[in-house]
């Protein structure tokens, strides 16, 4: 993700809040620039804003922000909602206990997902696709999972004793609701990238056939476990389970890999082979790693990354920051996912 800074006064700030804390202007996140923009309130109607540096602009606040769940902004005149915002179904029942806060960890986790696909220029809101948008539905006490275009999680997800639970339960080296959320988000995109998109013959040769039965190849991984050679073969243990499995495992693989790049060099790190530099102007970089970037440059800067990361962590007596060994084939698969990113018809 990009860095971000009060466009009044230069303060560095968060893709989530909602004010500068150095000169108290409103912030919030402008999605056709991807950026965090510093308003001015309208003397006239409190719900419009002007943004500081394009004083021509009127802006609102997504409807959500009522909530507290979203500092996204629209267009006077354009829908209530954000864009992330338009493509939820469902959200929770806010009169029940803990629902609000569940919401707003989600909330926060979809944003993120959303600034990638939006920083990719991947499809997510036509209606008139085959596919149709991208769609959210945030429910209690439901199985987490993709159907034609909609992810639905359960919202207990949220509550990081119950994550934590589930991790240990499954023997996962990680859980978070981001990770839920680009896994889920694989399997629609699997839909547009790969079927639509010819590419299956390629898919298969890579991830394996996908035709045989879901539920029972679900029902045999979590009855017999995964074979005991998958670490050679995937990205993760659950990605044994099914090809379309290991795509949307693979697919979250690679976006965790190019968002934390994009922050780190952001931030003005720049991993290298011979490890991790730290440079003294920002922003670092003049390219964008969404757009620009060769698999194999990203792989080079990944590993150096990773390997710092998790010694910091473990320095301040943290878990690895990224816990995983990723073998050759499923390098493999991670630089077909770019391919069928930056190589889609438009
Ligand atoms: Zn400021
Ligand atoms: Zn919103
Ligand atoms: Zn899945």
């Amino acid at each position: 993700m990009k860095n971000f800074a009060c466009e009044a006064c230069g303060n560095k700030v968060y893709f989530e809040n909602v004010a500068c804390v150095k000169c108290g202007h409103a912030l919030g996140f402008h999605p056709e620039t991807q950026s965090i923009v510093s308003l001015v309130a309208n003397a006239h109607d409190s719900s419009l804003y002007r943004r500081f540096s394009s004083p021509g602009e009127t802006l609102r606040y997504c409807a959500n922000a009522f909530y507290g769940v979203c500092n996204w902004l629209t267009p006077e005149g354009g829908h209530d909602m954000c864009r992330a915002c338009s493509l939820n179904r469902t959200i929770p029942n806010l009169s029940e206990f803990g629902s609000l806060q569940a919401w707003r960890d989600m909330e926060r986790a979809k944003k993120r997902l959303v600034y990638s696909l939006l920083r990719f220029g991947l499809p997510f809101e036509d209606a008139l696709s085959p596919q149709g948008p991208l769609t959210f539905n945030f429910v209690r006490s439901a199985m987490t999972g993709h159907l034609d275009g909609v992810i639905t999680i359960d919202i207990m997800e949220a509550d990081a004793v119950e994550r934590e639970r589930q991790r240990q339960q499954f023997g996962e080296p990680y859980r978070s609701l981001l990770g839920h959320l680009r896994h889920e988000s694989g399997h629609y995109y699997w839909n547009v990238l790969i079927h639509a998109a010819g590419r299956v013959d390629e898919f298969r040769a890579l991830f394996g056939d996908e035709r045989p039965d879901y539920s029972s190849a679900i029902s045999q991984h979590y009855s017999a476990g995964p074979p005991g050679d998958w670490p050679y073969r995937h990205v993760s243990a659950y990605a044994s389970a099914h090809a379309w499995e290991d795509w949307a495992e693979t697919w979250a693989h690679y976006l965790h890999m190019v968002d934390t790049l994009d922050t780190a060099e952001a931030s003005g790190m720049e991993p290298r082979t011979a490890g991790l530099a730290f440079g003294t102007a920002w922003p670092f970089k003049t390219y964008d790693i969404y757009r620009e970037e060769t698999f194999d440059a990203l792989m080079e800067r990944w590993i150096p990354l990773t390997l710092a990361m998790n010694g910091l962590n473990r320095s301040m007596g943290h878990e690895d920051f990224y816990p995983f060994v990723i073998p050759g084939p499923a390098v493999e698969k991670l630089a077909f996912v770019h391919r069928a990113i930056r190589e889609r018809p438009s």
